[in-house]
Order: C-alpha cells, then sequence, then structure tokens
C-alpha cells in the first residue's frame, strides 16, 4: 500500500513536472568559422562586415565564438584589429587554423596541421577572450586512423578541446550565392535568398534536435556553426530573432560545451558533418528519414533560389 502510494506520488509529480520539462526552451550556442576576413565583397567592407556581424550579436544579447582563421586576415594588423573588436565587446575566441588545409589530404602531414594551429594561436596569444579550443577545417577530424587518433592524442596532451558541432548549416554555399548575385549588379534584390538562408537554418535545427533526441533522448545544447561572412552580416540579425521567436534560448559556447555529449569521440568520424551525424554513423545509423537534406551542401535551397520566378510561386 505504502509503495502504492509512492508511486501515485511519483505520478500525480510526473504529470506536474512533464510539462515543465517539456517546455525547456532548446539551448543553442552561436559559433562562426573562418573569419576575420579581409578579402573583398559587395557591399560592405571588411570592417563594415565584421561590424555588422558584432552588432547583431550584441543586439541580441548573445556571447558567440569566433573560430579565427588566421591567414584570412589575423595575420595582418588591420585583420588583427578586427580580431580584437570580438574580444573587446566580450566575445570568444578559437583557433581555426592558418591556411584552412584539409587533414584528410594525403600530401598534409599530421605535424604539418599541428604547426598550423600552433602558429595562429601564436597570433591570437594575449586577447582576452582566446580559449584553448580547435574547430576542425571542414569539420574533417583525419584520414586515416592513424591521422585522426594522432591528434586525439596531441589535443589531450596540449589542453586542446575539440570544438564539435552539433547544427551544421551550409550558409557557406548560401553566400557564395549571394556575392555572385551582387558581384553581376550590387542593386539585386536579396530578400529571397535572406528568407531561404532562414528557412535552411530552421529545416536544419529542428532535424538536428530530431536526431538528438533519437540518438541521445533528450535535447543537447546544440551548438551552431555559420561562418564570417557577408550572408551573416546582412542576415545574422534576423536569423538570431528567429531562433529567439521559435523559443529557442542562446547560451555561451562554454556553456553549450559542458554539455556532456562534447566529450564524446564517435569511432567513425565522417567528414564535413556534425557530431550528431558522426555519432550516427558510428551506430550504423547511416541513412534516416531526413538525411539527405542534412548532408546536401545546399543543394536544395540554391535549386529552389536558381529557379525562375514564374515557377517558384
Ligand atoms: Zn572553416
Amino acid at each position: 500500500m505504502i509503495r502504492f502510494r509512492m508511486l501515485a506520488t511519483a505520478a500525480v509529480l510526473a504529470a506536474f513536472v512533464s510539462p515543465l520539462l517539456a517546455q525547456a526552451p532548446q539551448r543553442i550556442a552561436l559559433t562562426l568559422d573562418d573569419g576575420p576576413h579581409l578579402s573583398a565583397t559587395p557591399l560592405l567592407s571588411p570592417q563594415a562586415r565584421n561590424e555588422a556581424i558584432l552588432a547583431a550579436i550584441r543586439k541580441h544579447r548573445v556571447q558567440a565564438a569566433l573560430f579565427v582563421t588566421c591567414g584570412n586576415g589575423a595575420d595582418r594588423p588591420e585583420g588583427l584589429a578586427l580580431v580584437k573588436a570580438w574580444s573587446d565587446a566580450g566575445q570568444l575566441l578559437g583557433n581555426h587554423t592558418m591556411t584552412h588545409p584539409d587533414l584528410n589530404s594525403p600530401q598534409l602531414s599530421l605535424e604539418q596541421y599541428q604547426d598550423e594551429i600552433q602558429r595562429c594561436q601564436q597570433i591570437l596569444a594575449g586577447q582576452p577572450g582566446l580559449q584553448r579550443w580547435f574547430r576542425f577545417t571542414f569539420l574533417r577530424e583525419g584520414k586515416p586512423e592513424a591521422k585522426r587518433d594522432g591528434m586525439r592524442t596531441w589535443m589531450k596532451e596540449q589542453g586542446w578541446r575539440n570544438a564539435y558541432v552539433s547544427l551544421d548549416t551550409s550558409d557557406w554555399r548560401l553566400n557564395e550565392f549571394l556575392e555572385a548575385r551582387l558581384k553581376a549588379d550590387p542593386q539585386a534584390e536579396v530578400e529571397d535568398i535572406r528568407q531561404a538562408y532562414l528557412d535552411h537554418l530552421w529545416q536544419r535545427a529542428q532535424a538536428y534536435q530530431a536526431l538528438s533526441r533519437r540518438l541521445q533522448g533528450r535535447d543537447i545544447a546544440q551548438v551552431l556553426l555559420a561562418h564570417h561572412n557577408l550572408l551573416n552580416a546582412l542576415f545574422l540579425d534576423d536569423a538570431l530573432a528567429m531562433f529567439k521567436a521559435k523559443g529557442w534560448q542562446f547560451i555561451s559556447p562554454a556553456e553549450a560545451f559542458e554539455d556532456p555529449i562534447y566529450q564524446l569521440q564517435p569511432l567513425s568520424p565522417v567528414a564535413g558533418q556534425s557530431l550528431l551525424l558522426s555519432m550516427a554513423r558510428s551506430l550504423g545509423l547511416g541513412r534516416f528519414e531526413g538525411w539527405a537534406r542534412l548532408v546536401d551542401d545546399g543543394d536544395y535551397e540554391i535549386e529552389r533560389l536558381s529557379r525562375p520566378a514564374a515557377l517558384t510561386r
């Protein structure tokens, strides 16, 4: 009888608590790779792009992390000034190599890759926001396995965190499309690209949330990958507003990385993809419903954007 009462009490408690748990907001952290870029784009100078991205982050009171590819600009004083703007704004910095080489390339040795990381870290040393976080280029952890394991051992010895991505996006592909259109005509209409980007982010977000529930039985703290580019200089404000409107809650990448999932090391990392997809592959869950849209490099959006306007209506 006592046992029954306890069970009944637990059931009543669960009835109250479950809806509360169900309403816990999905947590998400913002990370941007490859910046700051000193390369020219239509519309905005490198300084204006950097400032626009920081303004969006500031407006939404988000702490983000910039994964710096030092050869894109930070190795020159004017580029390092853009990095400093991140530190001054209380943002976090991580390492994304000097020249963005592909660790899976047979021409690149483990030592060369590690040297790329160390040289970039020397450039960033002294920036208050700098963490000992490394983001693999192309999210490729190394092939063959000896390379992958060599990196894992080296990173552990040197105190590096693998700054995993769970919510991978193809913003870089939409950025290429955006820049190409604006190069052809700086006055071109870009509203359809803005909408495609927001739709893309939300589609990926929902799909990775579903994959997290499937693999972990819960909502992990998601780590979103976007890039330091013109697309985000123009539309990051809208993207952050969209996630908030959908009830998602931004947390610092430092807080997100405390989720135990980011301590895992999948046995078969899959090139160019999120930790969740690598885990799915390791578990033998290669293809599942919606899988293709997570690995299509934004083909779906580009194909729609490329159709003549009359056909998209
Ligand atoms: Zn990158």
